[in-house]
């Protein structure tokens, strides 16, 4: 499933410009661990507890996620003011490239309604 399920990864990543959508940085909220907290406040050039206070709070599974959403870095052209610096979690989404994707296919089932990507992967998937 991996070599399909990558195959149409790169083919639909491809073809849909995430610039024109942003809908995971408006709607989702990505978990963020302590070495993404590292990362971004070197890039805003604060302390990572300043980081925490700022931009942070824990969601109910003990996660940090973004305390607004829409993302506080989403610009109004939709890109991200910390892209370099941006969460793991936000680098990976949609995880399509993922190996062993079919420990996240449940996952996948629920990003359809998200994100592009994973509605065009996940519809070729089945028709294949
Ligand atoms: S929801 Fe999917 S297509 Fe939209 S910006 Fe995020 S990754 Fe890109
Ligand atoms: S940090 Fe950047 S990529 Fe992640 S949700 Fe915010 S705007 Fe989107």
């Amino acid at each position: 499933m991996d070599n399909l399920v990558h195959e149409l990864h790169q083919e639909h990543s491809a073809a849909i410009n995430c610039l024109e959508c942003a809908n995971c940085c408006r709607c989702l909220g990505p978990a963020i661990y302590d070495k993404d907290i590292e990362r971004m406040a070197k890039a805003l050039r604060m302390k990572p507890v300043d980081v925490v206070t700022n931009y942070l709070r824990m969601d109910e599974d003990g996660d940090y996620v973004f305390n607004t959403m829409p993302c506080p870095f989403l610009m109004p052209d939709n890109y991200c003011s910390i892209y370099e610096a941006r969460p793991k979690a936000c680098r990976e989404y949609p995880h399509t490239d993922r190996k062993k994707f079919f420990q996240i296919y449940k996952l996948t089932v629920k990003n359809i309604s998200t994100c592009p990507i994973a509605f065009e992967v996940m519809a070729h998937l089945i028709e294949e």
